[in-house]
């Protein structure tokens, strides 16, 4: 069976104290968990979290990496410069990323594509918005945005980890039911299959509004295999207690 992966993405969020505050409590509420738990946090504070974490179970996560590999590119972070942090996930596609920076399916690709080949694990968010979801297209968007890394990524893509995020479900308090979510979750493991034989061992995580509360019924589904979490993510309690509930 898959372990379950929850990981933090604690967006633009977070200070030298603050950090340190939440992950000492989240580091010791985490020590015995059955499931992997990750934080993905901003660039500045790659150095400080690595420190941090080390000697716990926790990995380290980043929220993006530049498509390119060095040179002129100003305010973009190399994954070998992630890699140099200790890096083990990095979030690429983030539906806020590809609603207020532009990114594109193939840029997405791309940079799942860099983060492989520096041993990095890209967390490959898709998602439908509202209006794409009142339209019938949910299933059309998100195979779309999975099909570019696939694409991109031939045998290796059963190296990366999936996140559905219904961008209508991410920070708004609403949720998808774990029926809508798994239906989801169904549908782009069965592109998975189709497209290596080790489906199996791709981690599909939903994110979307994912709280103390709803994450146990979420996590119960058979094709939903972690949480993607972002507001919790920066309580303590509320983490742990979406950590207690995977598996
Ligand atoms: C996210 O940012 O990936 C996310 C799922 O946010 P939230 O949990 O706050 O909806």
């Amino acid at each position: 069976m898959r372990k379950q992966l929850i990981a933090g993405n604690w967006k633009m969020n977070g200070s030298l104290a603050a950090n340190q505050a939440l992950l000492s409590a989240v580091a010791a509420g985490a020590s015995g968990a059955s499931c992997q738990v990750a934080v993905c946090v901003p660039a500045p504070y790659l150095a400080q979290v690595q420190g941090l974490l080390a000697g716990t179970p926790i990995a380290l996560g980043a929220q993006d990496v530049s498509q390119h590999e060095a040179g002129a590119f100003t305010g973009e972070v190399s994954s070998g410069m992630l890699r140099e942090f200790g890096v083990r996930y990095c979030l690429v596609g983030h539906s806020e990323r590809r609603q207020y920076h532009g990114e594109t399916d193939a840029l997405v690709a791309a940079k799942a594509q860099r983060a492989l080949a520096a041993g990095i694990t890209p967390v490959v968010c898709v998602g439908e918005t509202l209006a794409e979801r009142e339209a019938g297209r949910t299933e059309e968007v998100v195979k779309r945005q999975l099909a570019a890394v696939i694409h991109a990524n031939g045998h290796c893509i059963s190296e990366i980890v999936v996140a559905y995020e219904p961008v209508w479900a991410i920070g708004t308090g609403k949720t998808a039911s774990p029926e809508q979510a798994q239906q989801v979750h169904a549908v782009l493991r069965s592109q998975l299959h189709a497209a290596t034989t080790h489906s199996d061992r791709v981690l599909i995580l939903y994110g979307g509004s994912m709280n103390a509360a709803n994450a146990a019924q979420l996590l119960s589904q058979p094709d939903i295999d972690g949480g993607l979490v972002g507001g919790a993510s920066l309580k303590a309690p509320d983490f742990l207690s979406i950590v207690a509930a995977a598996r």
